[in-house]
């Protein structure tokens, strides 16, 4: 973390007891920080390195993302425009069908500096943030949970009404109090090249068992090869070296994480809560989770009060309202990567064209806008 972002020694908290403590500073969990802070509750949060690297997504996000930043947000992250996709169902060089917008449909963005501008909002809202404070266990007692930490922090625990785990797909907070595991969980590798783009398009070849790859121009920053598969699949780092040769270009970095897909049945349980890919939160289709994972920490911030357990369920209710639809149907649409062949085929030849859907919402599949421009070509 940078030097300008204040960050308080855990010993002159310890004695605090703290309406919320957030284990993990990435989007989701920064972003709740920051709106409850701002709703006037005491807000820390421990973060196990610094907000940001390591590096493991491909920060391709719908433009709403913009509405979840600070100002000058844009100007510091975005690295690419993108109006559209070309849809292979072979490798590099195969027949494209295109699905395209007249206006920009998503943004490619720095996902290192999107959690450090989130967390540095977060500590400017009045939240307290411990870096390289790792959470090791939870004691959850009747009125409280004592949050023990690890690394350079105090041996002594946070307190705090409530506990919003925000630490990612392997989330311990999830494990602790025993909820359930996301019903599955793939491994997402990516690789970069030094080439610089500015094309419109990525490009996503559905030749993954149950996913796909892709590549994605990221501008001055180089471009993104990429692709995810199911844990009981062939190596992912021999798959994206074989798709890699076919474009014939030479990786530079390479890094790896996890994706959470379905999220279990609960994601509460007593004073203790799960937002973003703790809670699966994400989207099966893509593996995008940094939107739904931010409504979905406003939407805790609207619903729970650390002093009531009980407004836990409205908090379930509430983001289960806002993105559950989207991901069952998103389910769906993951299972047509598996579809024989020539019924894809079929399929992209009928849809490709001007779309008129919002990539972080399915059901816009059924809008007016979108089959207006189905139905007009
Ligand atoms: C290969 C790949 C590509 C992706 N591409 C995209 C994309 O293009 N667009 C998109 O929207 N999403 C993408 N995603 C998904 C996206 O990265 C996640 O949905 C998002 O990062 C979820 O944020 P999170 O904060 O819940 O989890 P994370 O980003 O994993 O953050 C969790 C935080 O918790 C901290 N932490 C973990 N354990 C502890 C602990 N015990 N104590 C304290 N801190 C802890 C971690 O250090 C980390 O900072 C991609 C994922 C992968 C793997």
């Amino acid at each position: 973390m940078d030097s300008a972002m204040p960050s308080r020694s855990v010993a002159q908290h310890m004695s605090v007891m703290h309406d919320f403590v957030v284990v993990g500073a990435g989007p989701p969990g920064s972003r709740f920080a920051r709106k409850a802070s701002e709703a006037g509750a005491d807000v820390a949060v421990v973060e196990r390195g610094e907000p940001g690297p390591p590096l493991a997504c491909s920060g391709h996000v719908s433009t709403d993302i913009w509405s979840f930043t600070p100002d000058g947000a844009r100007d510091r992250l975005l690295q690419n425009e993108i109006y559209g996709a070309r849809f292979h169902l072979g490798g590099p060089g195969s027949k494209a069908y295109k699905f395209y917008k007249r206006e920009p449909i998503s943004n490619v963005i720095d996902r290192v500096e999107l959690d450090r501008m989130l967390a540095e909002a977060a500590v400017d809202a009045g939240a307290v943030l411990h870096t390289q404070t790792p959470m090791t266990n939870l004691e959850v007692n009747e009125a409280h949970v004592d949050v023990h930490l690890g690394g350079d922090a105090s041996p002594q625990p946070l307190s705090a009404r409530m506990v919003v785990g925000c630490d990612g797909p392997a989330s311990r907070v999830r494990r602790t109090v025993g909820l359930s595991e996301p019903r599955e969980t793939l491994h997402g590798v990516l690789g970069f090249s030094d080439e610089v783009d500015f094309d419109d398009f990525v490009d996503v070849h559905l030749t993954v068992d149950r996913f796909f790859a892709w590549r994605i121009p990221r501008g001055e920053a180089g471009v993104e090869y990429g692709l995810a598969v199911p844990p009981d699949s062939t190596d992912a780092a021999e798959l994206l070296d074989s798709f890699v040769d076919g474009y014939d270009v030479e990786l530079v970095t390479r890094c790896s994480g996890l994706i959470p897909i379905g999220p279990p049945a609960r994601v509460t349980d007593g004073r203790v809560f799960l937002i973003g890919d703790a809670a699966a939160q994400t989207k099966p289709f893509t593996g995008g989770g940094i939107l739904y994972g931010m409504r979905s920490a406003d939407n805790a911030v609207s619903t729970v009060d650390p002093t009531d357990p009980s407004t836990l369920a409205a908090y379930e209710q509430a983001w289960r309202a806002d993105i559950s639809r989207e991901i069952r149907l998103g389910a769906l649409i993951r299972r047509c990567y598996s579809l024989p062949t020539p019924i894809q085929r079929i399929g992209l030849w009928l849809m490709s064209g001007e779309i008129g859907v919002h990539m972080d919402e399915p059901t816009s599949f059924f809008s007016r806008r979108h089959l207006t421009k189905l139905f007009s070509r």
